[in-house]
């Protein structure tokens, strides 16, 4: 069997973890979260890093440092993994839903500011398969409104939009280091803070609404409550498990590409008889390889295909069901306009096999199967 995902494991995890326990230091905070955060900040840019417990976390973080307040509305794609509403849920906000773009499958910025009322006070852009949001253009109706951004960028790491790292491009980044995603620690993630007034707020809220960062740099003599908040940072060993990848991040990255373009490569026979479509990157975007998915004609092609490759002994998934479907998504959230394409592209997406160490044999014995079920179908 082809499995669909193998967490990502490069060989140095247990030594680390090792080398944590042995420091009698597997709390928050440690050796190995300071360097992951700093590698952090150096490769993004962001004013801070701060790793968190998952990014859900991360992103009720940013619902707290945004200032949501119940009664609020807050706009997001519906076509997305359901912490990004939950978040802000969780702050009595309500969700407006908006419709994505059939290309890139992220939130389409021309229909955003139509789903604007008086309480709306925060857009989240989700850089579906880490390929970013058309952010200059989000940007700019944040400002003209007065509203936060929040990066849902799960699945955003190592990509950027014209230059600039995805999550940073905004007032709040969430990052997910959870099994699935390019780089893990079992369950994480990080949030990066752009602004530099924001940073000893989110410390607070991370350190269960205490001052006890500050403490720890001997800024101050003793810690004591001085907010609300809870314990976002994780453990540790944790951490000690992500160092190790973030210190290969290039290579992961290198070679998650070589497998994205081969699967692009190997399929685009396909694509030029009118069988399939394949992910479109906008040139201002450069990629981290975090999906490669195909789009077929419906629901039932679709079901079909999955069948099929499982036969096969290959795995594929389809993706999120919309949220405003989903019984939470009626309760807490409303979909703004016209359901065009978040429910009939989301009906035809299927991912395929990808993750570090897939190797280029299984790749193209994956496209030959792909071929095969078109030549009857
Ligand atoms: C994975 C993912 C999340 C949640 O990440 P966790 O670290 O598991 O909390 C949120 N949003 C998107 C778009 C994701 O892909």
């Amino acid at each position: 069997m082809i499995s669909f995902n193998i967490p990502p494991h490069i060989g140095k995890e247990l030594d680390y973890i090792k080398e944590a326990i042995s420091a009698h230091k597997i709390s928050g905070d440690g050796q190995f979260s300071k360097m992951c955060s700093k590698w952090l900040e150096e490769k993004t840019g962001a004013s801070k890093a701060l790793l968190t417990t998952s990014c859900t976390h991360a992103l009720e973080m940013a619902a707290i440092l945004a200032g949501v307040q119940p009664g609020d509305e807050v706009i997001m794609p519906s076509y997305t993994f359901v912490s990004t509403a939950d978040a802000f849920v969780l702050r009595g906000a309500k969700i407006v839903f908006v419709d994505i773009r059939p290309d890139t499958m992220n939130i389409d910025e021309n229909l955003i500011e139509d789903a604007i009322t008086e309480k709306t006070r925060v857009i989240v852009p989700v850089h579906y398969a880490g390929v970013a949001c058309e952010m200059d253009k989000i940007n700019a109706i944040a400002k003209k409104h007065q509203l936060k951004v929040v990066e849902d960028a799960a699945q955003g790491i190592m990509s950027t939009y014209k230059g600039q790292a995805l999550g940073t491009l905004s007032d709040y980044g969430c990052y997910s280091f959870h099994e699935t995603k390019n780089y893990s620690m079992g369950e994480g993630g990080a949030i990066l803070i752009k602004n530099e007034k924001d940073i000893e707020r989110a410390e607070i809220i991370r350190e269960k609404g205490t001052n006890r960062s500050k403490f720890f740099r001997g800024q101050i003599d003793k810690y004591t409550w001085v907010d609300y908040g809870s314990s976002y940072l994780p453990s540790d060993m944790n951490a000690a498990y992500l160092w190790a990848q973030l210190e290969k991040a290039d290579e992961i990255n290198t070679q998650r590409l070589n497998t994205w373009n081969l699967y692009s490569e190997g399929l685009q026979n396909l694509v030029d008889s009118g069988k399939i479509e394949l992910p479109y990157i906008p040139k201002e975007c450069v990629h981290n390889a975090h999906m490669f998915y195909v789009k077929i004609k419906d629901l039932e092609e679709r079901t079909k295909l999955i069948d099929y490759l499982k036969e096969s002994g290959i795995l594929t998934v389809f993706h999120y069901i919309p949220l405003h479907t989903s019984p939470a998504g009626k309760r807490f959230g409303r979909f703004n306009g016209k359901d065009e394409y978040t429910t009939k592209e989301s009906e035809r997406l299927l991912r395929l096999p990808m993750y570090y160490g897939l190797d280029n044999h299984e790749v193209e014995y994956i496209i030959e199967k792909i071929e095969k079920f078109f030549i009857h179908n």
